[in-house]
């Protein structure tokens, strides 16, 4: 996914390599080459001119406040990625689940998208990581075989598939939520017919559904190897139901990436998850700063580093802090380490046994958010400004704020915090954990 996206979009970038600030004529020619990738990634035309636009406006206003220390190669990247993160974005988006009853969760999408593997992803995920008992119904009823293919999926996950021969399929829905409620099953997932084109027939049959359960969440699973066919189904069944969210199936696979980029802006629909391979594991969490971050080829660390997390051994986490321990003291490295911390459960609790150490974690704020926070501050600095943020002075934190999104006092938290982080450092080292800690750390 994206490769040739990232490619073309380096291509833009290298532009401005030795070009010493922002113009408007090398903007333009930089924006050009966006426009030209982002067709080529199969993005609405619209979509693709409208984010030229707001890429345009961004880099402008950069070049007016820019300082010398930033090339203008970043400040165009970080131009680029801030609105990638808009357009996908911005905020995550999450399942809405109800107050009190099961929550209905409604799943529609065309035949072979990938919808049933999606409902058992879903099941997997909120059995696993939420503590939920889900149930799963059945209500492709036209297809026997889809029916068979949610029952073997249910019983290798252990979760309980309804399912009654001869109703209809608002039938099946309806009956399978007052199941859940009286066998105490606090999600519901309709697993509801797809067919190979969107038609009258479907549209009434999933509507109904969706008239007769009142779901909390109507997603819709889509192909990313549809490219635009994706968003254009995801229009027409946006038309019928009250979609709350889409599911980008194949995102392992080579799509161009245009579905990604358009959907959220053609149908108002936020991306939730993204399955990301045939294993019922294999379903993430819908990241838009993390996709952008993948888009501008600059690594999925965070993905990857979760993808690790469930493997990690104890010599995998001695070696993690090994390397935490040793590590030099640049924003960089506070940022990777923030992560490690953040995302390696063995390693903190290592850490936090040390005496002294347990109190300075509990210090560090290391949620989701605010890591995303820090990422995009550090988007918005010179590799000099994260190399030695002592240079960060008043006039810096507030091009770094702007080119943020954020305001000057999250700069100031950020550079307090890495100051805690080398205080942390420093008690390691003074306990003899910290032999061979970079000579940057002071
Ligand atoms: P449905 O007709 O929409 O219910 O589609 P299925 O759930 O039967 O999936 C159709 C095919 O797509 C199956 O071969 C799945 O294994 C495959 N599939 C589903 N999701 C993904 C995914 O995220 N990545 C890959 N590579 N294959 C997937």
């Amino acid at each position: 996914m994206f490769q040739s996206l990232t490619q073309r979009l380096s291509g833009a970038f290298d532009r401005f390599r030795g070009e010493k600030e922002l113009t408007e004529s090398n903007i333009e020619e930089g924006l050009r080459d966006v426009r030209r990738a982002l067709l080529d990634a199969d993005v609405h035309f619209q979509v693709a001119k409208d984010f030229v636009d707001s890429v345009r406006e961004r880099a402008l206003g950069q070049a007016k406040i820019a300082d010398k220390g930033v090339s203008a190669s970043d400040q165009f990247v970080a131009a680029v990625h801030h609105e990638l993160v808009e357009l996908m974005g911005p905020e995550d988006a999450r399942l809405q689940m109800a107050k009190s009853g099961p929550t209905v969760i409604l799943m529609a999408g065309l035949q072979g998208a990938g919808k049933t593997t999606t409902c058992a992803k879903l099941a997997r995920l909120l059995v696993t990581k939420h503590a939920k008992r889900p149930l799963l119904v059945a209500a492709d009823v036209k297809r026997p075989a889809a029916v068979e293919q949610l029952r073997v999926l249910g019983r290798k996950l252990n979760v309980p598939v309804f399912h009654q021969e001869g109703l209809g399929p608002a039938d099946v829905c309806e009956r399978g939520v007052a199941h859940a409620r009286a066998q105490g099953n606090d999600v519901v997932i309709l697993d509801t017919a797809g067919r190979l084109h969107v038609d009258d027939e479907l549209m009434d049959e999933v509507a109904e559904i969706a008239r007769r359960t009142s779901p909390d969440d109507q997603i819709l699973v889509v192909d990313s190897m549809t490219g635009q066919d994706a968003v254009r189904s995801a229009q027409e069944f946006h038309s019928r139901l009250s979609l709350t969210g889409v599911i980008l199936t194949k995102f392992d696979g080579d799509a161009r990436g245009g579905a990604a980029l358009s959907l959220k802006k053609v149908t108002g629909c936020p991306i939730l998850f993204l399955g990301t391979g045939e294993k019922i594991e294999d379903l993430d969490a819908f990241s838009a700063e993390r996709v952008a971050g993948r888009i501008l080829g600059m690594g999925d660390v965070v993905g990857l580093v979760e993808a690790a997390q469930d493997k990690i051994d104890e010599t995998e986490a001695q070696a993690q802090y090994e390397r935490l321990v040793m590590g030099s003291f640049t924003l960089e490295d506070m940022l990777a380490q923030l992560r490690m911390i953040q995302n390696l459960g063995p390693l903190k609790k290592v850490m936090g046994m040390l005496p002294g150490v347990g109190q300075q974690l509990d210090n560090l704020d290391i949620d989701d958010k605010h890591i995303k926070r820090i990422e995009a501050l550090c988007t918005s600095m010179t590799a000099r400004e994260r190399l030695q943020p002592d240079l960060i002075d008043m006039g810096r934190r507030r091009r770094i704020a702007r080119g943020a999104g954020q305001d000057v006092g999250a700069v100031n938290q950020l550079l307090k915090q890495w100051k805690q982080m080398k205080q942390l450092m420093k008690v390691m080292k003074k306990m003899g954990m910290g032999a061979g800690m970079g000579s940057k750390a002071k």
